[in-house]
């Protein structure tokens, strides 16, 4: 972390400079820039060794406007008050970029999780749970956290089965969200912020008008990108622009940064790191020094998917893509946006870009409310529809259907399809949303991001008649 980097603040800045595009007053905005609560925890925990640690913790609900409050869960040295205020506040406002109806929160526990066998990292969770049930920071309807930078699968079941031990109710899975399938996950929430992230620069390439001024073509296709930070994001992201059309010639990770014009093969990539545990050295590609270099290289897409603070003055002025697509929280600072915007980078917003992850969140909830898996109903019904449909055509016309193309055509939507279909849409509709208020108003699409979300969250305090 740079000197005197202070994230929460970070945050504000982008929020004031929306705010004066607004109709509230200040009174209504520092309600709504404020952090409702925020919860520090601190418990013992007893190593593998016998040996004794003392681990800190902490819940912040950033916005109690709608109810529950959402947010991921962080395991990393990085974490701490201020940057969990930030990550919060980051949540009401990308939820409310997204039309998801949750209130922003954030959680995080400040450890290496490399230090721990996973037998301690399932017991620091199922404490942190605990310290969150008895402070009433968790449940259905209050507060769901999710998975976040060195979280995933195995944490939030932890979370799920021990709030479940402690609380009969019948809606407990929908305590957390981005569980196993097996314990109430829901198909396509694992890639779905990598996938929302494709979704997103995928549209602002559709864009002809904003690709002309950028001096490049529409469309994905040949498009060539840089990603930082291979965890989930950053994965799944590379993934489906590859599958796009786009070429892959950068990567950096912890252990350095390498490259090739040429394009990387990704999988091969993946299968490499997890060998050598590393991913210099990988073949045909050439070492670039430290794990930010290879973000300074030519390319049209730059995607930092790691962690807050990635691009600062330090290299904003050396980084060269022609898209920064913010699937991590926080990766620009104030002063290497500014940098950036000179310089006529089109900067696609952390606060909408990586909100697929929340959408499909919001989507896994809905399930464990409703106890029934999406498509459950209705996938037998249209399959059977459209082959009465397809039988029609077959008889009014010479056209004989293989059984091959009978089973794509009359294909019912299951739940992988509707969650995907339901992730496009919101992400592909989000976008033009900000991106005409950008154009609206003169501003950039963090500006118009935050205009959209301060409209959204001051109407509905003003309709509470909170402020008359
Ligand atoms: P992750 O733990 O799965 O992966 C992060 C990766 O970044 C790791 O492989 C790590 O080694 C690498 N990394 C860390 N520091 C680095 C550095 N300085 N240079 C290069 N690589 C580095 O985490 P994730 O879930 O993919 O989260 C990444 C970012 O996306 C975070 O900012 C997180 O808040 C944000 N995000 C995640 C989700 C989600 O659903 N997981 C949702 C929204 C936003």
């Amino acid at each position: 972390m740079s000197k005197g980097y202070r994230f929460f603040e970070q945050v504000n800045q982008a929020f004031d400079k929306a705010a004066a595009y607004t109709r509230f007053d200040k009174g209504l905005l520092s309600q709504i820039k404020i952090c409702n609560d925020v919860l520090h925890v601190t418990f013992p925990l007893e190593k593998d060794d016998g040996s004794i640690e003392t681990i800190h913790g902490w819940r912040v609900e950033h916005s109690h406007h709608k109810m529950p409050t959402k947010g991921g869960l962080r395991y990393s040295l990085t974490v701490n008050e201020d940057e969990t205020m930030a990550l919060a506040a980051l949540m009401t406002y990308k939820c409310a970029v997204v039309n998801v109806p949750f209130g922003g929160a954030k959680g995080g526990i400040c450890i290496d999780k490399s230090k721990f066998s996973k037998n301690e990292i399932e017991r620091i969770t199922r404490r942190y749970t605990y310290e969150l049930i008895r402070k009433n920071f968790i449940g259905p309807g209050l507060d769901v956290p999710a998975p976040d930078y060195g979280t995933g699968e195995a944490e939030m079941a932890w979370i799920m089965d021990t709030y479940r031990q402690l609380n009969d109710e019948l809606n407990a899975e929908g305590c957390v969200t981005g569980k196993p399938i097996s314990q109430g996950g829901i198909r396509g929430r694992t890639e779905a912020t990598g996938r929302g992230v494709y979704y997103g620069i995928m549209e602002a390439c559709q864009n002809k008008e904003d690709m002309k001024e950028l001096g490049m073509d529409q469309g994905l296709e040949g498009k060539t990108f840089v990603v930082q930070g291979l965890g989930n994001v950053g994965y799944h992201a590379a993934k489906y622009l590859i599958e796009g059309g786009a070429k892959l010639i950068g990567v950096a990770e912890i252990e350095g940064s390498i490259y090739n014009e040429k394009g990387i093969d990704l999988e091969e990539l993946v299968r490499f790191r997890k060998e050598t545990g590393s991913i210099v050295g990988f073949e045909d590609t050439r070492e670039l020094g430290n794990n930010k270099k290879v973000m300074e290289v030519e390319c049209d897409i730059l995607i930092p998917a790691a962690l807050e603070n990635q691009i600062n003055e330090e290299n904003a002025g050396s980084i060269k893509a022609k898209i920064i697509g913010e699937a991590a929280n926080g990766p620009t600072t104030t002063e290497a946006h500014d940098i950036l915007k000179k310089r006529g980078a089109l900067i696609i917003p952390d606060n909408y870009l990586n909100a697929g992850g929340v959408t499909v969140s919001y989507f896994e909830w809905l399930k464990n409310l409703s106890h029934v898996r999406f498509g459950r109903l209705g996938k037998r019904f249209e399959e059977t529809s459209y082959r009465k449909i397809l039988s029609v055509i077959e008889n009014i016309s010479d056209r004989k259907f293989t059984e091959l193309e009978l089973d794509y055509l009359a294909q019912g939507a299951g739940e992988y399809e509707l969650v995907d279909s339901g992730l496009a849409e919101t992400m592909i509709t989000a976008y033009n949303e900000i991106n005409e208020l950008r154009k609206k108003h003169h501003v950039d699409l963090r500006t118009a991001a935050f205009i959209n979300s301060i409209d959204k969250v001051g109407t509905i305090y003003e309709s509470m008649g909170i402020f008359p």
